[in-house]
């Protein structure tokens, strides 16, 4: 079978692997004109993890992994407030975890397909048609690829998704509150005033991070609430936006506000999902972010990026003859647990950035109860079942 995928993210990448195993003939179409940098560092646990280890990856996931040795929960002062050693967040995991940048992973999964799949740089579809027979996509620069089925893994604003449904690009986006930055600093001074952890300072609605990464580097995450969703936001508001919420903090946040204006890699986005309320239309379906994003607060959407692209190419594998038939079955397989998983993120939400000084103080009892040897079997991550 011949397969066009539209985005060479976590998703696309894990999907052309699988196919291209299994003998398709793959083209994956990126917009980027390559892949991308390091981004933002990700906890890797639940099926993604399952779906690396068939892969046989382990050994590349374990040279990218961040030895992380503790979340520590800062005050404003600077003082450490409290800490949980990683280690033991990993076992409420079964030890079924890493820490590795987004990019990274991205990386590995393009070494693994490389030599026998076409990636096409530079390549964003404008048009889509598709008939009894085949579908056609026709990119920006006029050129067309053709296959027999046509699978959107490009995030979370799908272009495959408006085109496919001919609809807005946001429709399916459900906007749950939040924005969030995130950008590498290569400052030797920022550097010294951190260690080998993760750091985090909290306040109501608003919650700033830094820890290191290779190559004498910190990385930052922002996460604020914010009522109203955005438009497209340049990187100059962004930081007077980041400068109104985090600006009036101490410990090192000024140092790490300021260091913004001079981050390349410079991520800002409004925290969303998206609901579809159906996967496929005709040789079109959806991988990862653009059909099934659970948004940072579940934690797990890089993890289901990988089993969702697994999940598909076995139903492929399991129908040949029927596509209709195969796209269904995929989507039956995940699409309500996927929705269970997005409404406990919500509902997560308040947890992970409390709205007041009150629900701050119990989240820290409540997460430094999570780590103690009779609690930790009452911790149950929510994911979703993966195909045998
Ligand atoms: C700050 C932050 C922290 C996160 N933390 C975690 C975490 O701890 N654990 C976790 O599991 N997940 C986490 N996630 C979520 C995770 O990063 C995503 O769920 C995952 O990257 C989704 O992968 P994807 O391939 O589906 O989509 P994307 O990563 O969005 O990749 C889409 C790809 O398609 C390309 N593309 C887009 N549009 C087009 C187009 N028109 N034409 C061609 N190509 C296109 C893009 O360039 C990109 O390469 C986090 C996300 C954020 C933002």
């Amino acid at each position: 079978m011949d397969v066009s995928i539209v985005g060479g993210g976590i998703a696309g990448l894990t999907l052309a692997y699988w196919l291209s195993e299994r003998g398709d003939r793959v083209t994956v179409l990126e917009k980027s004109s390559s892949l991308r940098a390091e981004g933002f560092m990700i906890d890797f646990f639940g099926p993604g993890y399952d779906v690396a280890e068939m892969m046989g990856i382990h050994d590349e996931l374990k040279t990218i992994h961040y030895p992380v040795d503790a979340l520590v929960f800062m005050k404003n002062s600077g003082e450490e407030k409290y800490r949980i050693p990683y280690q033991k967040m990993r076992s409420l995991m079964n030890n079924k975890h890493y820490n590795f940048m987004r990019g990274d992973l991205e990386q590995v999964l393009y070494e693994k397909i490389r030599d026998r799949v076409d990636v096409k740089f530079n390549a964003s579809p404008i048009s889509i048609d598709q008939d009894e027979n085949n579908v056609t996509v026709t990119l920006s620069d006029g050129s067309t690829v053709t296959s027999d089925l046509l699978v959107g893994a490009d995030g979370m604003r799908s272009a495959v998704r408006s085109l496919a449904f001919n609809e807005d690009r946001n429709h399916s986006i459900r906007y749950i509150g939040y924005y969030t930055a995130a950008y590498i600093i290569d400052d030797p001074e920022i550097l010294k005033k951190t260690g080998g952890s993760f750091y985090t300072y909290s306040e109501p609605g608003r919650q700033v991070s830094v820890y290191p990464i290779r190559g004498d580097k910190v990385a930052t995450f922002f996460l604020y609430t914010n009522p109203e969703q955005q438009g497209h936001v340049n990187k100059e508001e962004a930081l007077r936006q980041l400068t109104e919420k985090f600006g009036h903090m101490d410990w090192i946040v000024p140092d790490l506000l300021r260091a913004g204006n001079d981050a390349n890699d410079f991520y800002f986005d409004e925290v969303s999902q998206v609901e579809l309320s159906e996967w496929k239309n005709g040789r079109i379906t959806f991988v990862g972010d653009s059909c099934q994003c659970v948004s940072l607060l579940a934690g797990q959407g890089a993890s289901m990026a990988m089993a969702g692209a697994y999940t598909l190419a076995k139903s492929l594998e399991e129908h040949p003859a029927d596509l209709t038939h195969a796209l269904s079955e995929y989507e039956h397989s995940l699409h309500s647990d996927i929705e269970t998983l997005q409404r406990s993120a919500r509902k997560f939400a308040n947890y992970f950035l409390p709205d007041s000084w009150w629900r701050l103080y119990v989240r820290d009892v409540l997460t430094r109860a999570s780590i103690l040897p009779g609690v930790r079997k009452f911790v149950n991550f929510k994911t979703v079942r993966l195909p045998k």
